[in-house]
């Protein structure tokens, strides 16, 4: 649902005019509603992602509270078996103090030892939900024993200067490994469909506008 085109209308009819294609005039006045923050007509460019990834990941997403969010029930629908183990050379430690930590590489064994003991707590903690359910308990409650390494989905409705402000923040340095990956892809759908703002976003550092 977004393009370039979109935000240039978006600014172009404080003048009553309208475009149906792009031209450079266009891209330059992109560049400049970038740089001097007249933010609003990027609001006019929307996406909607579908997103599958751990619940610990989502409670980082849904904190981005300009968008719109619906998402998978455990109230109605069963949990699936479906969980996230880190591939070995995600497996890190962290270093330093609290606001400025650096995630260092861990040993072999460590990584192993770490996915080991993930992959065990999930298969006892599905084990207990199910057995639950098969009690006749509450998806609503059983789902309490579950981790938040668990998978949930969502679809995630955002316009262009949200996701922005979402991409200068998660896809960063000090942004969870995890979630920027995210951030990383939700960036190339971006990129893709709106070549020019995403130019100008990058060139002015990546600020949202
Ligand atoms: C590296 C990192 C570490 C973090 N650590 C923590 C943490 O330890 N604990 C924690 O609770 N959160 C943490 N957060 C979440 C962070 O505080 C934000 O809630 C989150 O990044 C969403 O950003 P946002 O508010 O800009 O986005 P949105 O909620 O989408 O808001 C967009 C913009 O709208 C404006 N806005 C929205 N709501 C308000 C409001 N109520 N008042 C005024 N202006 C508003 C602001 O300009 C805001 O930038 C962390 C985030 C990052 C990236």
């Amino acid at each position: 649902m977004a393009d370039d085109l979109s935000v240039v209308n978006g600014a172009r009819v404080s003048f009553a005019r309208h475009k149906t294609e792009l031209d450079d005039s266009d891209a330059g006045l992109i560049r400049f509603l970038m740089r001097e923050r007249h933010a609003s007509p990027f609001e006019h460019a929307v996406f909607r992602f579908h997103v599958r990834c751990p619940i610990f990941i989502a409670r980082e997403w849904f904190r981005h509270r300009w968008s719109s969010f619906n998402e998978f029930s455990m109230r109605y629908a069963k949990a699936t078996e479906d969980f996230y183990v880190p591939e070995p050379e995600d497996v890190r430690t962290q270093v330093g103090k609290p606001g400025s930590y650096s995630f260092e590489p861990v040993s072999d064994e460590v990584a192993d030892t770490t996915r080991e003991e993930l992959r065990q707590v999930y298969e006892t903690a599905y084990g207990a939900y199910e057995r639950l359910v098969e009690l006749g308990v509450a998806r609503e409650l059983a789902r309490a024993v579950l981790p938040v390494g668990a998978y949930t989905e969502f679809y995630w409705t955002v316009n262009a200067r949200s996701l922005m402000n979402f991409l200068s923040l998660r896809n960063a340095e000090a942004a969870q490994r995890e979630i920027r990956r995210y951030a990383e892809a939700c960036e190339r759908f971006f990129a893709d469909r709106m070549p020019v703002t995403h130019e100008a976003f990058v060139a002015g550092g990546r600020v949202a506008p």
